[in-house]
């Protein structure tokens, strides 16, 4: 059987090697700091209540895997999602904080480079998984996956890489709506969907989903919402998820394919420069 550090070698060593993992720039430097890996198990109520909140188009771990494997699937109770997340560098962070319309060039090239990087991992990880006798899946990989209309968050994904994340203890959802966890708000997701029995990464704020933010937590801080160049981020009613998808749509990609020669659509100026940018927020 795998043990959590086995899943662990696995993401670090393709981090750590593989060659995809970088910004592309002249300093040859790598697109992510180390990767952290957490596990949910495929069962945890949370996924079953995401998807009542969010809508019925999102996948349940159970589902994700019978859609890669409907000639056997699994209950969620033999099932694990690994999830992982890979940290921006401090120099990209560094950078990142001086931009206050537009995202910096590191910031621009991990969002495009670091995100290829990312995909490649999510397959290498299920792919090495599957060798070794556990089916697994990345879903976000998956040819269904796709963007919805959610009645009451607007566009959502059927497989959320942040949902999954928190649900496997990394972190809670900050003001902003990204996820705050121990190596803060900087940082990309993964996961997989594997059958395999593995020790579940216990969730230390339970089932409080705003546990770390300090707005919430405490009524303070705010910085993110002065970070957003569109106040798209604002401490009535959080984040204004069109307004912030019309602005990346319209202003940032648009100057980051001109400018950097990257595709993908980066912002991020909201990750940086406030608490919980690399860590969580030491008050609490
Ligand atoms: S910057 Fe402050 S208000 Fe915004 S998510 Fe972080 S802790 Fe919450
Ligand atoms: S990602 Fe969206 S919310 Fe964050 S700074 Fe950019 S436009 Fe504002």
């Amino acid at each position: 059987m795998h043990s959590f550090m086995q899943i662990e070698e696995i993401i670090r060593s393709f981090w750590a090697s593989h060659p995809s993992n970088s910004l592309h720039l002249a300093t040859g430097e790598k697109a992510w700091a180390e990767p952290q890996v957490a596990i949910a198990r495929g069962d945890d109520p949370l996924f079953l209540r995401n998807k009542e909140l969010i809508g019925p188009f999102l996948w349940t771990p159970e589902e994700a895997y019978a859609l890669a494997f409907p000639e056997a699937p699994a209950p969620g109770a033999e099932l694990r999602v690994i999830s992982y997340l890979l940290p921006q560098t401090p120099e990209t962070r560094a950078d990142q904080r001086q931009e206050t319309t537009v995202p910096a060039e590191r910031w621009a090239r991990s969002r495009f480079h670091g995100e290829e990087f990312n995909c490649e991992l999510r397959l290498h990880l299920a792919a090495t998984l599957t060798q070794a006798g556990y089916p697994s899946v990345a879903p976000e990989r998956l040819p269904d996956f796709a963007y919805r209309r959610s009645e009451r968050f607007g566009l959502a994904s059927n497989w959320s890489e942040r949902h999954s994340a928190f649900v496997a203890g990394h972190g809670t959802f900050g003001l902003s709506d990204a996820l705050i966890t121990r190596w803060g708000k900087a940082v990309r997701f993964g996961s997989v969907v594997s059958r395999i029995d593995l020790p579940v990464t216990p969730r230390v704020y339970g089932d409080d989903h705003h546990a770390w933010c300090l707005w919430y937590a405490k009524g303070t801080c705010g910085a993110c919402a002065k970070r957003c160049p569109i106040d798209a981020i604002t401490t009535g009613s959080g984040h204004d998820k069109d307004a912030c998808f019309t602005y990346i749509r319209e202003t940032t990609t648009p100057y980051a394919t001109a400018t950097y020669g990257t595709g993908a659509t980066p912002c991020g100026l909201c990750q940086v420069k406030i608490p919980c940018e690399a860590r969580a927020p030491v008050a609490l």
